[in-house]
């Protein structure tokens, strides 16, 4: 029996992680604002922003490095989608709303990011029919689309598998671009990014339950693959 949560337990749990996945040394911005002066060609004193790319975060403004991030953002899948009996269709399109602000918050294309997830989430997608029910998140390539019986589906390559797995119930997104700097200052600080995930493909992160095995057909083709219900698809932001 999958455990159900009310409306308001969930939607407590993803008011806090807004707050939990920021980092708190830029307080999300990825960027530290510093101020100092200089003498201006009338030989005033003026106050002039610079910006630097935030040790902590390295510029994603979250928490990406932190262990228990995987879990905290698979767990919001389970609070998206194991809303109790009496959620009524309206709050559960508010609280698939908040819980979006979240991921695309952490939808950051970072290789840190996507190794700490796939420690998180690999065990269980390596496994998944063994795994029915279990929350995960995971960064993948994306595969064809498909429909079937009214059902979209999209196929999603884990990041450093072979393994193709079909997701539904979510449509792939576009992330919310990162906050930058305004142009000016800069002392060059702001290449120190994170070492990024690149592919040929463009990589999605993919947050949802497993559902065990499902075959769909499409094309004159059959597609067998462990099922994700997927509480959001979202392209990675740079
Ligand atoms: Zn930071």
């Amino acid at each position: 029996m999958t455990k159900t949560y009310t409306f308001s337990e969930s939607q407590s749990i993803i008011f806090n992680d807004k707050k939990v996945v920021e980092c708190t040394l830029c307080k999300g911005n990825g960027f530290i604002t510093n101020y100092t002066y200089q003498t201006d060609t009338s030989g005033r004193k003026v106050k002039v922003e610079t910006f630097e790319v935030c040790e902590d975060c390295g510029d994603t403004g979250v928490t990406i490095s932190k262990m228990s991030l995987p879990m905290l953002i698979s767990l919001l899948a389970d609070r998206v989608l194991n809303t109790d009996i009496k959620t009524t269709d309206e709050e559960k399109i508010k609280l698939k709303i908040e819980a979006q602000e979240v991921f695309s918050k952490v939808a950051v294309n970072r290789k840190v990011w996507a190794d700490n997830l796939s420690s998180f989430s690999g065990k269980f997608l390596s496994e998944a029919e063994k795994n029915c029910n279990e929350p995960v998140t995971f960064i993948a390539s994306l595969g064809s689309t498909m429909k079937f019986e009214n059902i979209s589906y999209q196929l999603v390559k884990p990041y450093g598998t072979e393994k193709w797995f079909l997701t539904y119930g979510a449509d792939v997104r576009g992330a919310v671009a990162q906050p930058q700097p305004p142009q000016q200052g800069g002392r060059g600080g702001w290449r120190r990014q994170l070492p990024t995930v690149t592919s040929s493909g463009s990589y999605v992160m993919v947050t949802g339950i497993i559902r065990g095995m499902g075959t769909v057909e499409s094309g004159g083709k059959i597609y067998s693959a462990p099922m994700i219900e997927a509480a959001d698809i979202v392209t990675l932001r740079k």
